[in-house]
C-alpha cells in the first residue's frame, strides 16, 4: 500500500509541474501512513520525484526515515494533527492562489467568494494566516489551530495548502482554489454576482466530487 501511494505522490508531483503549478523547487505533497506520513523531501522539484526517495516524518515532526524533508513539513504534520480524518495534504505556491494572499483587498477570515458550485463544494471558506518566513516554526500552531476549523487556506504571501480523505481530492481542492483565485483576479474590479446564500447552503461545502 505503501507503495502505491508513494508512486501516486510522484505522479502528482509531476502533473503539478508539467501543469505549471509548481515552480522551481517549490510546493510539497505529503499522504498519512500508520507511523507518520510520507512527505517529499526538501531541495527536490515536484517534477523529479522518485518514488523510493520520499521522506517518512512522524506526526510530531521528528524525521523518522529516507531524505530529509522539505522544511515545511511541520504544516503537513500540524494538519494531520488537528484533521483526524485527512490522509493527504497538498501545498502549492501556484501563481494566483499566492496573488490572491497578497492582496490588500480580501477578507483574511475568507479570501475569495463562492464564485462557482464546484468552489463551494470543494472548499467553501478560505482563511488567511498570517505571514511568517519561510521555514518559521512561529506558523506550527497557528496552522493547527486553523486546520481544526477549515481543511483549506491561505498563507499569506505565500500558498495554498488544502487536506483531504486522499490524494487526488487534495489535488482537487488546490486546484480548485488556484482556479478560483484566478477567476476572482479576472473579474476583480468588475461587477462580480457570486451564489446567494441559498445557492450555496443546497452544496454540501468540503464535499470533493
Ligand atoms: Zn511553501
Amino acid at each position: 500500500m505503501s507503495g502505491d501511494i508513494r508512486r501516486q505522490i510522484a505522479a502528482l508531483g509531476a502533473s503539478f509541474h508539467a501543469r505549471r503549478l509548481t515552480h522551481g523547487r517549490t510546493g510539497n505533497i505529503s499522504a498519512r501512513l500508520d507511523d507518520g506520513f510520507l512527505v517529499t523531501p526538501t531541495g527536490k522539484s515536484l517534477g523529479d520525484l522518485d518514488s523510493d526517495e520520499l521522506s517518512l516524518v512522524a506526526l510530531d515532526g521528528r524525521h523518522l526515515d529516507g531524505p530529509r524533508p522539505s522544511k515545511e513539513a511541520f504544516l503537513h504534520a500540524a494538519v494531520y494533527r488537528a484533521r483526524p480524518g485527512a490522509r493527504a495534504v497538498v501545498h502549492l505556491h501556484s501563481t494566483h492562489a499566492v496573488a490572491v494572499s497578497c492582496h490588500a483587498d480580501i477578507d483574511p477570515a475568507d479570501a475569495l467568494p463562492l464564485l462557482t458550485a464546484y468552489y463551494a463544494m470543494r472548499v467553501g471558506r478560505l482563511p488567511v494566516l498570517p505571514y511568517h518566513a519561510p521555514g518559521d516554526t512561529a506558523l506550527e500552531p497557528v496552522a493547527e489551530a486553523a486546520a481544526a476549523c477549515d481543511h483549506a487556506f491561505l498563507l499569506a504571501n505565500h500558498g495554498s495548502i488544502a487536506a483531504a480523505p486522499d490524494l487526488a481530492t487534495a489535488a482537487d481542492i488546490a486546484e480548485e482554489i488556484e482556479e478560483t483565485a484566478r477567476l476572482w483576479l479576472l473579474l476583480h474590479s468588475q461587477p462580480t454576482r457570486p451564489l446567494t446564500p441559498i445557492q450555496a447552503a443546497a452544496l454540501q461545502p468540503g464535499g470533493g466530487r
